[in-house]
């Protein structure tokens, strides 16, 4: 029996989702030889600020922005769960409902990567997916600069090919180059509280889901 393709997942709080996301998945799926990408909107986040709007309108957002291509699904688990959402929990959700065999590449800017080491069980990860760090302006991914523990884990984990992945379910660190996209969702934030224009660093359709319900507009959390 033929192994698996890797699955990625795609965490994050898409407060709103960006094309700085849509891109990275996308050139994952591309460079890592992806079957697709599970996107998981974050419930509640624990190790960062609450997130602006509710769970449910970043979980529409994204909906919107991945719908159209099949390489991506959305997985409302965490949204719907109303709990503190943590990485590793789902992991295991996700092992048990995949099996053994599968390889899970959790998916992560350089940024989120940085700060890895303050997640909740953060070393449990390896023990469920790989893990691949996708390059982000102003966040250079070195040994030498990462927090000692997480260093420590990047040191003997890091493989620079992803045809690796592939080979194993879990456990290793690789890094892909992505095109390199300053967009932010604060940023995004910023402009919509000022008024301002959020065209092409959002798709069309979370450009209009926003306008419909107010979003960000001004400072209400609706
Ligand atoms: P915020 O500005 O609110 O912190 P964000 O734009 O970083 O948000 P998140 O939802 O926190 O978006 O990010 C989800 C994941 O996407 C994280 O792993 C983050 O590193 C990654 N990511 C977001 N934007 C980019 C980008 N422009 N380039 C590379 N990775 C990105």
């Amino acid at each position: 029996m033929r192994d698996p393709l890797p699955l990625g997942i795609f965490g994050g709080t898409f407060d709103p989702v960006h094309v700085g996301h849509l891109r990275l998945a996308e050139e994952a799926s591309e460079t890592l030889g992806l079957s697709g990408v599970r996107w998981i909107p974050a419930g509640q986040p624990k190790h960062r600020e609450a997130p602006q709007v509710t769970p449910a309108h970043r979980l529409q957002m994204v909906r919107l922005a991945t719908a159209g291509n099949p390489l991506f699904s959305v997985d409302p688990a965490e949204v719907e769960s109303g709990e503190a959402s943590f990485t590793v929990p789902t992991l295991e959700r996700l092992r048990e409902k995949f099996g053994q065999r599968q390889p899970l590449i959790l998916l992560l800017g350089a940024d989120a990567y940085a700060g890895l080491n303050t997640w909740h069980r953060w070393q449990e990860i390896f023990s469920f997916a790989h893990l691949a760090v996708a390059h982000r302006p102003g966040y250079p991914v070195n040994a030498d600069t990462l927090p000692a523990p997480l260093a420590e884990e990047h040191r003997q984990r890091y493989a620079p090919e992803p045809a690796t992945l592939a080979a194993a379910g879990a456990g290793i660190i690789t890094t892909f180059a992505m095109t390199p996209l300053t967009i932010s969702a604060t940023h995004i934030r910023q402009i919509l509280a000022q008024g301002q224009s959020p065209r092409y660093l959002l798709t069309q359709p979370v450009i209009d889901y926003i306008d419909l319900h107010h979003l960000y507009r001004n400072n209400d959390g609706s």
